[in-house]
């Protein structure tokens, strides 16, 4: 688990969470306007399917569109801004080891596995966002297409498009900053039936606050 750069900037003033999410688990926090979220794949191919909503009107939530057709391309990476639903800054990607994050395919669920492979995990995002929403009084519908950090979608030029092997390495993270209050929702994927969570397996991950 090593990483070039340190994942808390050293100027930074202060940290204010460091959570070790367990595999297969999610995880959620509030997110206040220029705070920043860290996210680490510790151990590398770990998909982290992650949503967030305005903190104080969660009907203003990540839109996927916006988010493409402002930056003009699928993937996320340093410099990408999320965007909302009512095209208002989100939340931009200040710091990136890696690149190429999906923000097409969604979340998987029990059901959609039963389709795709007659085979169940013994955890899905859908229910693990659908539990995690629920602590926050939100319901499933708020489980929207999301964000698929460290997740690998390649499409090609006849619109194919698959899951394929991450591109993370242990200790490759991505550094979110807060342009708004937010609330953040994340699943970390217990996908093991495809690459989302590469060939070892659903990994812990880290969550990491902090003020500049
Ligand atoms: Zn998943």
């Amino acid at each position: 688990m090593t990483s070039e750069k340190p994942y808390v900037p050293a100027g930074a003033s202060a940290v204010l969470e460091d959570t070790v999410v367990e595999a297969r688990m999610p995880w959620s926090g509030r997110v206040a306007r220029g705070e920043h979220l860290v996210l680490v794949d510790l151990e590398g191919q770990q998909a982290i399917d992650f949503l967030c909503f305005n903190a104080d009107d969660p009907e203003e939530r990540y839109h996927a569109p916006n988010t493409i057709k402002l930056q003009g391309n699928i993937y996320l990476g340093r410099g990408s801004v999320l965007w909302s639903v009512r095209a208002r800054k989100m939340m931009t990607v200040v710091e990136d080891t890696c690149g190429g994050h999906d923000t097409i395919f969604g979340c998987c669920s029990f059901e959609l596995d039963d389709v795709r492979y007659g085979a169940r995990n013994p955890r899905a995002c859908q229910q693990n966002f659908e539990a995690e929403l629920a602590r926050h009084g939100l319901g499933p519908t708020a489980v929207v297409p999301n964000i698929n950090f460290f997740m690998r979608v390649p499409v090609e030029t006849d619109g194919s498009a698959a899951i394929d092997d991450g591109w993370s390495k242990p200790g490759d993270h991505v550094d979110l900053r807060a342009e708004m209050d937010v609330l953040v929702v994340i699943s970390n994927c217990p996908e093991a039936l495809n690459p989302a969570t590469g060939a070892a397996g659903p990994t812990p991950i880290r969550a990491i606050r902090y003020l500049p």
